[in-house]
């Protein structure tokens, strides 16, 4: 007799799915999540497709051990595993890991977080909690006591009188009401919403641009889209590229639908997390809020997916699998039958492009909402007025700041880099603190006392002698971070009440959370942060913002220096001015001349896109072109150059240009030393099968790594 044969996908770097034997008494179906054995270990899988793998006899199988209750996946996620592999050139079940963990499966908890309960609070203090608890997802204790700003003991408290109870599982995500609380829209408003509106009800795929200056309400409508989605009763998708966005995003769309979203990112607790992923795939969570790995989620059925601040680089993920959330949002929808939404101010040369050529919709709102001004944008020439020395201020700003604390208002500094200083050198010989594993100085946090390297997060102190020239204490700091800036800021503005955001500093979306609220309330009079204050946030009373150095993000010979620098700093500037009060910035720049500057003050975004579209063109740069980096690297240099060379000489010779190989610009990352091969085609040749090919022919030596990233946005 021979056995029944099922093919497993499991959640491990292979790319083919493994044969099993079904025993008797067990039924599958593609897609249904089981346990089987692999080694000594037992471990999940998906029942793929077709059994394929006829060189295992029957009685060399190993039997399926187990089929879970847990919902299977669905055909949609399946596909777009499939298609995000071949397209990464990512093994299968490294894609599948993506939305497969073992943590996930077991039932979810029977009870966890906080919501409210029947008693009516007694203080404004309690009322407060309340109210924060209504933009949370069931938060635990210390979530909702730091969102809260209040102690756990209060929480507590709460619990005991009755204002707060646990939350059950069969309550899961609360019910969302597509009539909750809508806007009333301006006409330029009500005609996007409409455009919108149908593209969702026609409950089929489409991709919108939704292109709008900051504050003009982008996010007021797709969140009619959202609506709609809701009543036709299919699952909605937004997508942040940062979670420390979540906190205020939550907030707005509990208070428009009535109830808060599912939440999706890694800061969520195992316990959330396993609830969450069991409603989604329950079809009971109607709108998930969430960065990239949300797409790889068991929607049941997918009706939009809002990617917001589509431009932004930080839907890449550069690890691992390498894709780009934004791109794989729109091979999603099509796959789901869904409408796919791609909102920004500055949206990327690519979405414009295919706006303009037909391929998406394109909608665009040019006034700011309510009447609110465009903020003035101007550069601050550092050459003609320069900081004082060892500082990084220059008057003209240090006045602006003045006036308007002395006004009332709040202002933001803005500098792209965290910690007190990115580089320290010595005095005495200029030996400069460089990390041991990488092509990188270390970067001094003083908060921390001491250097780290932003990466792979080596850590030292200061040491007291050169190790270069054995001079003492002869360390200087070069250049400014955020903390040197806030320190700066203190020593003008001692009564000026300051607040850092990097990164580092705000690690969780409710510390951002506490912090958010503190701004609006105007708790805060000087914000100083990194890119992390550049997102979505609204703060009505911000009415000055100061660049502290515009030209950063201009060197280094990036493809995209130039537009991404522009979307970076106009939407810093985007920041200021978004209610009544008119808003004002000051770009300190030793460029001032720059296209970018230029078009940052003026406003005239597009024609700095089709300026850059011009200069792209003609040499099939992106995205009039294709591009895949091979990125090979290896513990000894001269392993790293022999494998980048075996590479180089087996290059395919039709259809692609291949440059390299080259150092990479971090030679060494980690410890390990790198080299980079770039491959450049016209748009219609798909590089994946020569690229396939090449590797196929290339013998490179067995103790390399050869990573693969197709479109790659980042060239270090
Ligand atoms: P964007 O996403 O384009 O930056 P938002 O959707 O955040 O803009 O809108 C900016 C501000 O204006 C928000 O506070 C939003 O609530 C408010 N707003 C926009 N449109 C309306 C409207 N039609 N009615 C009331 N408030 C609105
Ligand atoms: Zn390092």
């Amino acid at each position: 007799m021979t056995a029944t044969r099922v093919a497993v996908l499991l959640p491990y770097p292979f790319d083919r799915a493994f044969d099993y034997a079904l025993p008797d008494d067990m039924n599958v179906a593609p897609g249904q999540i089981v346990t089987v054995p692999l080694g000594k270990r037992m471990v999940p899988g998906v029942v793929w497709d077709a059994p394929a793998d006829s060189s295992v006899p029957d009685h060399r199988l190993k039997p399926v051990a187990a089929v879970l209750e847990t919902p299977a996946f669905p055909d949609t996620l399946r596909q777009f595993i499939d298609w995000v592999a071949n397209y990464t050139m990512a093994p299968r079940g490294e894609v599948l890991a993506l939305g497969l963990k073992a943590n996930l499966l077991d039932p979810p908890p029977d009870r966890y977080g906080w919501v409210a309960g029947a008693a009516a609070p007694t203080t404004k203090r309690r009322e407060a909690v309340l109210a924060t608890l209504a933009a949370l997802d069931r938060p635990d204790t210390a979530a909702l006591a730091e969102a809260a700003a209040v102690s756990p003991g209060i929480i507590r408290a709460m619990a005991d009188a009755g204002l707060l109870r646990p939350a059950r599982r069969d309550q899961g995500a609360a019910k969302l009401d597509p009539d909750a609380a809508p806007p009333i829209l301006s006409p330029d408003q009500t005609g996007a919403a409409d455009a919108l509106r149908t593209s969702i009800a026609a409950a089929t795929f489409s991709v919108t641009l939704l292109e709008g200056v900051t504050g003009s309400g982008k996010t007021e409508i797709y969140c009619e889209a959202i609506a709609q989605c809701l009543r036709q009763n299919r699952q909605a998708l937004v997508l942040l590229p940062e979670i420390a966005l979540s906190a205020q995003f939550t907030a707005r769309l509990a208070a428009r639908f009535g109830a808060a979203p599912t939440l999706w990112h890694s800061a969520l607790s195992p316990a959330a997390r396993r609830a969450n992923w069991h409603a989604i795939a329950a079809g009971t969570a109607q709108l998930v809020l969430g960065a990239r790995s949300a797409l790889f989620l068991p929607f049941t059925d997918l009706g939009a997916i809002i990617v917001d601040e589509e431009h932004e680089a930080a839907y890449k993920q550069e690890d691992g699998v390498i894709y780009h959330a934004r791109d794989m949002a729109v091979v999603r929808a099509r796959l789901s039958g869904a409408g796919c939404i791609l909102a920004s101010a500055t949206p990327s040369l690519e979405s414009s492009i295919n706006a303009e050529a037909g391929r998406y919709r394109h909608i665009t709102l040019t006034a700011r909402h309510g009447g609110a001004a465009m903020p003035r944008i101007e550069t601050l020439d550092l050459r003609a007025t320069p900081p004082e020395r060892g500082k990084f201020l220059a008057p003209p700003l240090i006045e602006a700041l003045a006036a308007n604390l002395a006004g009332g208002g709040q202002s933001m500094l803005f500098l792209n880099r965290r910690g007190y200083a990115p580089l320290t050198l010595c005095r005495a010989c200029g030996h400069r603190l460089n990390c041991p594993n990488c092509t990188a100085w270390l970067v001094e946090h003083r908060a921390h006392t001491s250097l780290l390297c932003h990466h792979c997060g080596h850590t030292e102190r200061q040491p007291t002698l050169c190790p270069s020239c054995s001079a003492e204490h002869s360390f200087v700091p070069i250049g400014p971070g955020v903390e040197r800036i806030a320190e700066e800021v203190a020593d003008l503005f001692p009564a000026a009440r300051r607040i850092v955001m990097a990164s580092d500093v705000m690690t969780t979306p409710d510390q951002a959370a506490a912090a958010i609220r503190a701004i609006v309330a105007h708790e805060i009079d000087i914000i100083i942060g990194t890119q992390m204050i550049a997102k979505a946030w609204h703060f009505p009373d911000l009415t000055l913002v100061g660049v502290v150095d515009a030209d950063l993000g201009l060197g280094g010979g990036d493809l995209r220096a130039g537009e991404r620098s522009a979307q970076l700093l106009h939407q810093v500037a985007g920041r200021a001015g978004r209610a009544a009060l008119p808003g004002r910035v000051l770009l300190q720049s030793y460029t001032p001349d720059h296209p970018v500057m230029r078009a940052l003050c003026s406003g005239d975004l597009a024609s700095f896109r089709t300026a850059e579209a011009a200069l792209r063109e003609p040499g099939h740069w992106p995205p009039f072109g294709r591009l895949a980096a091979l990125i090979v690297s290896a513990d000894q240099h001269d392993v790293a150059d022999q494998a980048a060379n075996a590479l180089a000489r087996t290059a395919p010779r039709s259809d692609v240009i291949v440059l390299g190989p080259a150092p990479a610009p971090f030679a060494m990352l980690r410890g390990r030393h790198r080299r980079r091969l770039l491959l450049r085609a016209p748009r219609g040749i798909a590089l994946q099968p020569i690229i396939r090919d090449w590797l196929g022919r290339a013998d490179p030596p067995r103790a390399a790594r050869v990573d693969i990233d197709i479109d790659p946005i980042s060239f270090l």
